[in-house]
């Protein structure tokens, strides 16, 4: 099923190296990572470990990463510690969920965008953004340390980049990521932030994380976190060629199809193909490869129980037509050719049978 399983953006299968990592720490290593005796000292150091292999892979000093939930809670911490200042607070308008709904909740405004081009140019006097480096209904590359500037701080939702295509933090203040988006397990996260520098405690209650982020410290998902941020640094280069070549196999297979578009632009993450099918709708695309064994998705997962119009591709300017019948294809490491060519192909024939071509 791995190799059919196409909706990689919303969550990948757990590598069985990262899974062996976990196995000691949830049965035989049992300590809390805070306690001060022996079991206690030996969870401690292998999070430390886990630390250091999630800078390697970001590039940044370990000090610098604070593990959390994952990416909502970490995209939750830093806005909120901007509330007294949410008129000053900007976010792009392709953010995920757990940017975006905090955001309107706190009043923060939205960057003008043109297409996938950003502007920030007319509120010179942000205290904060916040733009995703890859966007996960389109694949879209964005810029966000572009927008730094004077003290303005700025916090990047790269979820979807980090494990799969270079990541430099250097560039950002603050950065948000989930594991089980890298082949690690799910529940379990990071925020980065400069110089150690973490926003004012979304939750209290506890010493952990240097008194930053109460909670005892989940110490088999860290340990699950860093095996994949290390696969991933030692993987990633060809991980990502190969996802190029999938996407391209799937690309070639469909270019003839009449009135199809693909979103995101030429700058996009080879993870991620976004496809629309004009007046077809995306839910019966995706439920018809479903029956065919085809994992894909016709939006994002967080919201693909909502009837409303996707507000990514709304900010795109795609209107309804387009809109809706559009279906996110997304790779991983598991993924063969064979499969690529066999899904394109489904494709094709889910969309000319439903237009009445076959
Ligand atoms: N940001 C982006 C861009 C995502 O794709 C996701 C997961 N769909 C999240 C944040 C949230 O991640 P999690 O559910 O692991 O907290």
């Amino acid at each position: 099923m791995r190799e059919r399983y196409f909706d990689n953006a919303a969550t990948t299968p757990l590598d069985p190296r990262v899974f062996e990592a976990m196995g000691p720490w949830l049965v035989e290593h049992y300590g809390n990572a805070h306690s001060i005796h022996e079991p206690g000292r030996k969870a401690m150091a292998a999070i430390e470990n886990a630390r250091e292999r999630i800078a390697m892979l970001l590039g940044c000093e370990p000090e610098e990463i604070f593990f959390t939930s994952g990416a909502t809670e970490s995209n939750n911490w830093v806005l909120r510690a901007f509330a007294d200042f949410a008129s000053a607070c900007a976010v792009s308008p392709f953010e995920h969920s757990s940017v975006r709904e905090p955001a309107m909740a706190l009043g923060f405004g939205t960057i003008a965008n043109q297409g996938c081009e950003l502007d920030v140019g007319s509120s010179p006097n942000l205290r904060l953004t916040s733009v995703m480096l890859v966007n996960n209904e389109m694949g879209a590359i964005f810029d966000p340390s572009a927008l730094r500037s004077g003290a303005r701080k700025v916090h990047s939702d790269i979820t979807q980049a980090a494990g799969k295509i270079p990541v430099a933090v250097d560039g950002l203040d603050f950065a948000s990521l989930s594991a089980h988006k890298f082949y690690g397990p799910k529940g379990i996260g990071a925020l980065y932030a400069r110089d150690g520098d973490a926003p004012k405690p979304l939750l209290l209650g506890g010493e952990q994380e240097h008194g930053k982020r109460a909670g005892t410290l989940n110490v088999p998902a860290i340990i699950g976190m860093g095996a994949a941020a290390q696969i991933a640094c030692d993987e990633q280069q060809q991980d990502y060629e190969k996802a190029g070549t999938l996407r391209q196999i799937v690309l070639q297979e469909l270019s003839d199809i009449p009135d199809h578009r693909i979103n995101g632009g030429p700058d996009s993450s080879p993870f991620i193909l976004s496809i629309s099918f004009l007046g077809l709708e995306g839910e019966t695309i995706a439920i018809e490869l479903d029956r065919l064994g085809f994992a894909v998705s016709a939006g994002a997962a967080c919201s693909s129980r909502s009837t409303e119009p996707s507000h990514v591709l709304t900010a795109l300017g795609l209107d309804d037509a387009w809109l809706r019948g559009t279906i996110r294809i997304s790779f991983g490491k598991f993924n063969t050719d064979v499969a690529c060519q066999d899904l394109a192909r489904s494709v094709r024939e889910c969309v000319e049978r439903i237009r009445g071509i076959r």
